[in-house]
């Protein structure tokens, strides 16, 4: 019999042969995990990791609830959503009862990208017009329209050479690296303002302007404050509309907030939601207003075959359940806070902490060499998480620079394992990588 990390390298070989190249994994001699629970995977060698990257199961792994809901509606009925179904109505129902006056319209597909791509195609076919203002560092998705508006260059390094003409992408508002830091970061709204003002003004008004309403791919950071105010009030005044990306931000994650524009205290006009919606299980959405739902039909069709089925609707009831009986926003405001104030003492202790950005349960930790200059710790971010694997911890970089810890666990981590990872992180800190 093989041992256990030479079947792990087996099945790697094997992967890299069956798959797409693009279709990459982590590190470079992954273990194999073919179980998990909770905020915790188990290796088929027995080893158990703590899970802190994975936004996608807010539930944690191995939710009974969620899998005893979709394996009997799987046994009972499956098919597409023009079937007359409770499931696709009740989750519509709850869904839209969770957004703001006037998103009360519902339209169901299968991941973030999908969500992204039909957004922009509503606001392309309730404006008539063709150009979307997105920000830059931003990822969206790997769809055509989703891609497109996706400028971050970790995920594609060719991304900004490759845009199609139609993309405008303004400044990352990023406070903390940015163009702008600290007190000016109260720049970035009205150059976007004034970027939007100039595309109308130049016979090229906007059909909306997208980013995500707390900057995860960027590392965890909030947006500066009152910057979704100033740029949604700019898009609509041309007459385009405010296009929110919830996919990583939305669903409880910020803790004091279900959405990320609640934070901002704006309401947009369209957004696109994933991810945690069904734990794993393909389900997104997009929410809109009745009125702009309704101008869809003037440029568009919409039918996806697996969007809202029966499975992924109960998929996202179960989910909805689980967040009211588990607590999971509490959790993650109260875990969250717990692990933010551990990760900021260690900041105090160890210099490579440049920062650690983000709420609730969704936090950066970025690593640079100089206070000063912020020069990236690209290589250290990547030694650490290698050596956090090591430890029993399952961590990745994120942002362009690939120097932040993309801290954004299960909402069900409890402080143990909140403790856990700061001691470990504490541990490889101190012993150097
Ligand atoms: N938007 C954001 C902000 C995302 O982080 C992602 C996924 N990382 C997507 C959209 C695309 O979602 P999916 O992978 O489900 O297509």
């Amino acid at each position: 019999a093989t041992s256990p990390a030479a079947d792990a390298a087996a099945l790697v070989a094997r992967r890299d042969r069956s798959l797409a190249e693009v279709q990459e994994h982590y590190y470079d001699a992954p273990p194999r995990i073919e179980r998990g629970w909770r905020e915790h995977l188990v290796g088929t060698d027995g080893r158990v990791f703590l899970d802190m990257v994975n936004n996608v199961t807010p539930l944690g792994h191995g939710h009974p609830k969620l899998a005893d809901a979709v394996s009997r509606q799987l046994r009972r009925l499956n098919t597409n959503s023009r079937f007359n179904y409770g499931a696709v109505v009740e989750f519509s129902e709850r869904l839209a009862s969770l957004a703001p006056d006037p998103l009360d319209t519902v339209f169901l597909v299968n991941s973030g990208s999908e969500a992204v791509d039909l957004a922009l195609r509503v606001a392309l076919a309730a404006t008539g017009r063709r150009d979307v203002v997105g920000v830059l560092e931003a990822y969206h998705g790997w769809t055509y329209g989703s891609d497109a508006v996706s400028t971050s260059i970790a995920d594609n390094p060719n991304a900004l050479a490759t845009r199609p003409d139609w993309v405008h992408a303004v400044d990352a508002p990023n406070p903390f690296r940015g163009v702008h830091r600290g007190a000016d970061a109260a720049r970035y709204a009205p150059e976007a303002a004034a970027r939007i003002q100039g595309l109308a003004a130049s016979g090229r008004p906007p059909a909306a302007f997208i980013a995500e309403t707390f900057f995860g791919n960027a590392g965890g950071i909030p947006l500066p404050d009152g910057y979704l105010a100033e740029v949604y009030a700019a898009v609509r005044e041309s007459g385009g509309l405010a296009i929110a990306d919830e996919v990583q931000a939305g669903y409880g994650r910020l803790g004091h907030w279900f959405w990320g524009f609640e934070q901002q205290g704006v309401v947009p006009d369209v957004v696109a939601v994933a991810k945690a919606a069904g734990n794993g299980y393909p389900l997104g959405a997009v929410i809109t207003s009745r009125e702009i739902a309704a101008r869809f039909r003037s440029q568009g069709y919409f039918f996806s075959s697996t969007g809202g089925s029966p499975a992924s609707s109960v998929a996202g009831l179960a989910v909805l359940d689980a967040f009211r009986d588990e607590r999971l926003q509490e959790n993650a405001a109260e875990v969250g806070g717990h692990l933010r104030r551990r990760l900021e003492e260690l900041a105090t202790r160890h210099p490579l902490i440049g920062a650690v950005h983000g709420l609730g349960l969704y936090l950066g930790v970025e690593f640079v060499r100089d206070h000063a200059t912020l020069e990236p710790a690209t290589e250290e971010t990547a030694a650490v998480c290698d050596r956090l694997l090591e430890l029993g911890i399952v961590m990745q970089p994120t942002g362009d620079h690939q120097n932040v810890l993309k801290t954004k666990p299960p909402l069900c981590l409890d402080r143990a394992s909140a403790d856990f990872f700061v001691d470990t992180l504490d541990r490889v800190l101190t012993e150097g990588w």
